[in-house]
């Protein structure tokens, strides 16, 4: 009943990649940036082509409208993000939202309606690469904790609200965007997988259960600096070793769990850091990422007593200092069943799995229904140029997102 024309996705893609086109051949368009300022031009083009009315809201989501019959009914929402990480991929974000698009241009050429407005938003910031992540969906939610968008500044020391004013927008009238949940339906976001899961499976799509957790803190490492050549080994307190004994016990644990969570340190913050002193102190970050809370917790148990024997066994000592903490998301599971639903019928060969980053959809998850399709990424390459993804995968998921999106606005 309903055509797509994946040849438009594509192209569209192309289109979109091109704005903010780095001399690696990656796509570089930060929120708030000039480049940014023409991506959400053209991507208003491709509402209004598609028969959307176009609106901009307070903090750079940008968003179409297709209205339903009944537009008294909460309006179903879908979409991604439009910024990309420096050097970034084609398909990070910018499909969710044109293959969204070309989902509502099946309709409009059809000159259908459904019952409920759908409505397609391009949001600002996911990538938090100045701003913090999911910015324009944490403002959506309300969940800024009251953050002044003048003392919020990027690395470059640039207040947001500055930013905001490089396209026109009023820092001021930031709460303007917060939405009512009441209205909103559900949201269902398109994205790629960015892991290989898919790919290795030879799935040509997944439906997500859940969204990583995620825990990160600063380990400090204080030994003593001390002579390289007088200070016997057996009276060292050498924090570098004691560091590098942690972060190997830390990997092989999480090795062992066999997928249920994954652990990473990062960096290493060496002092004094020269040929001659033996390590005086290290500084690192430790980031744990799990779906299943007694995941964290026995990583976590694991990481404080190995933590304490290392302090112990090398005459350290180690103290800990958390940076953040979220908490993992589970989708909505009568979303899941719907979008089950709508493959069965469409004969899509699917699989269901976990996110295992961050997406605006955990953060609108906290208001509304919230459900994901993932498209697979060819070896599970992402924030690169070298990201990619199938056209007839991108096909197969477009029409489970139009089959879905059309069960849930309603016949
Ligand atoms: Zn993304």
């Amino acid at each position: 009943m309903f055509s797509l024309d994946i040849q438009q996705i594509i192209l569209r893609l192309e289109q979109l990649s091109q704005i903010g086109r780095d001399s690696n051949g990656g796509t570089t368009r930060l929120s708030y940036s000039a480049e940014y300022a023409r991506a959400m031009e053209l991507i208003g083009q491709y509402f209004r082509q598609a028969g959307m009315t176009v609106q901009i809201d307070a903090i750079g989501n940008i968003i179409g409208t297709y209205s339903g019959r009944n537009e008294k009914l909460p309006a179903v929402w879908s979409g991604s993000h439009l910024d990309t990480v420096p050097n970034g991929g084609k398909y990070d974000g910018a499909l969710g939202i044109i293959c969204a698009i070309e989902c509502i241009n099946s309709w409009h050429k059809a000159g259908w309606r459904p019952e409920r407005t759908v409505r397609i938003i391009a949001t600002i910031e996911e990538e938090g690469n100045q701003f913090g992540m999911c910015l324009g969906t944490r403002t959506i939610a309300g969940i800024l904790n009251n953050s002044d968008p003048q003392q919020i500044s990027n690395s470059e020391g640039i207040s947001l609200a500055e930013k905001m004013q490089d396209i026109s927008l009023d820092s001021r009238k930031i709460k303007q965007a917060e939405c009512d949940p009441d209205q909103i339906h559900c949201f269902l976001e398109l994205h790629i997988e960015q892991g290989e899961e898919l790919d290795l499976a030879g799935m040509p799509c997944g439906i997500v259960t859940d969204i990583v957790g995620i825990h990160r803190q600063w380990l400090t490492i204080d030994g003593k600096p001390n002579h390289a050549g007088t200070t016997r080994m057996d009276r060292r307190k050498d924090a570098l070793v004691a560091a590098s004994h942690l972060t190997l016990e830390i990997y092989r644990n999480a090795l062992n769990a066999n997928g249920r969570y994954v652990a990473t340190v990062g960096a290493m913050r060496i002092s004094p850091g020269v040929v001659n002193i033996v390590p005086g102190q290290v500084v690192m970050p430790l980031e744990i990422r799990y779906i299943a809370d007694q995941d964290f917790e026995s990583a976590h148990n694991f990481f404080t007593a190995t933590a304490e024997n290392i302090s112990r066994n090398y005459h350290v000592e180690i103290s800990i200092e958390p940076i953040s903490h979220t908490d993992p998301v589970q989708l909505n599971k009568e979303l899941i069943t719907v979008l089950e639903q709508a493959a069965q019928h469409r004969k899509i060969p699917y699989k269901n799995l976990p996110s295992w980053a961050g997406h605006d959809a955990q953060i609108m998850a906290s208001i509304v229904p919230t459900a994901m399709i993932f498209v697979p990424s060819v070896q599970g390459i992402s924030h690169s140029p070298l990201e990619f993804s199938r056209q007839q995968d991108i096909f197969i998921c477009t029409e489970l997102l139009l089959e879905t999106l059309t069960r849930l606005a309603g016949n």
